[in-house]
């Protein structure tokens, strides 16, 4: 099957083996996959990871149990043993033991065919678009944000990092907090927050000023830990969103000194991602940049890291 692996280099095959999938697992024939900020910092070294890259997709199950054949899914990331404190404490995103689509231990998604879990799976409704679909990977993780923080209405709230991220987080908490400031470095990329009715900011013009309630970095860069600390208030609350191979040390006294609460935030509900697509709450289709065939991965990748494209997707069926 075709597939872009990375193993130092990223190269495209057409003669890469096909899944075998394990014990409760089902073989998910891939429709599109969203290039993702990780793919980029994958390629520069994260998590030393080697196999198939990415982790977003919409795809439709080839072989598994009859209730789900033919079925369109997306699938949670996360490949969890079941068994280890986490998993029975309920917290299996942070299984001891997981393997991660694409990024840790096990093959991703830019390739025709993906084994995943049959417990990973989430139907997606006709209503969705297969674009929609591709995006509620990164949807959940912007729902994660609400299920760690008590947004209220009133509260001052920046989200720093104008990325696809950055732009889904200020999607799902403008709802809540409608005076929501969205902070970037691109002109083109605030452009699409502004059609959805959310105040932007060039980095260049935002002043931080310690009032801000809470100040969610989704940079991507060590950089944005520092301005989020100048622009969160005493006993407020930072969120990291930002995972990156390398990147500069970060001066925290400022957090003692103001008693700041700093929160990681990872991966998050697919159904809350799910429902709200459904329900039309959320606009994320603006956010697609362009549409490329898995044999053009190395250019979608280059694509992807430039400044003005926020999400370039593969679409499989180009050259099937
Ligand atoms: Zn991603
Ligand atoms: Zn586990």
């Amino acid at each position: 099957m075709r597939a872009v692996e990375f193993t130092g280099d990223v190269v495209f095959r057409d003669d890469y083996a096909d899944p075998r999938p394990a014990r409760g697992e089902v073989v998910v024939e891939v429709i599109r996959a969203g290039v993702c900020r990780t793919d980029l910092e994958i390629v520069r070294g994260y998590m030393n990871f080697r196999g198939v890259l990415g982790h977003e997709f919409v795809g439709r199950v080839a072989a598994g149990p009859a209730r789900w054949r033919g079925k369109r899914v997306v699938a949670e990331i996360n490949c969890v043993c079941g068994r280890c404190g986490m998993c029975r404490s309920g917290l299996r995103n942070h299984c001891r033991e997981r393997t991660v689509l694409g990024i840790h231990g096990r093959d991703g998604v830019f390739a025709d065919k993906v084994a995943v879990p049959i417990g990973n799976l989430h139907e997606v409704p006709d209503g969705l678009s297969d674009d929609e679909a591709v995006m509620v990977e990164p949807l959940a993780a912007a729902f994660q944000l609400v299920r760690q923080v008590r947004f209220e209405r009133g509260q001052k709230v920046v989200v720093l990092g104008d990325g696809t991220l950055g732009q889904l987080i200020a999607r799902v908490v403008h709802r809540i907090c409608p005076s929501l400031v969205l902070v970037g470095k691109h002109s083109e990329k605030l452009e699409l927050a502004e059609k959805v009715h959310i105040q932007t900011a060039e980095v260049g013009d935002f002043v931080p000023r310690q009032d801000a309630d809470v100040v969610v970095d989704a940079t991507g860069a060590a950089s944005g830990l520092a301005l989020a600390c100048r622009a969160v208030r005493p006993r407020g609350t930072i969120v990291l969103k930002s995972t990156y191979a390398g990147g500069e040390p970060v001066d925290l006294s400022s957090l003692v000194i103001n008693e700041v609460t700093l929160i990681g935030s990872r991966c998050g509900p697919f159904a809350d991602a799910l429902n709200a697509l459904a329900r039309h709450e959320v606009d994320v289709t603006n956010l697609v940049s362009r549409h490329m065939s898995v044999e053009n991965a190395i250019e979608a990748l280059e694509l992807a890291a430039r400044s003005d494209v926020v999400k370039v997707i593969l679409d499989m069926a180009c050259g099937r």
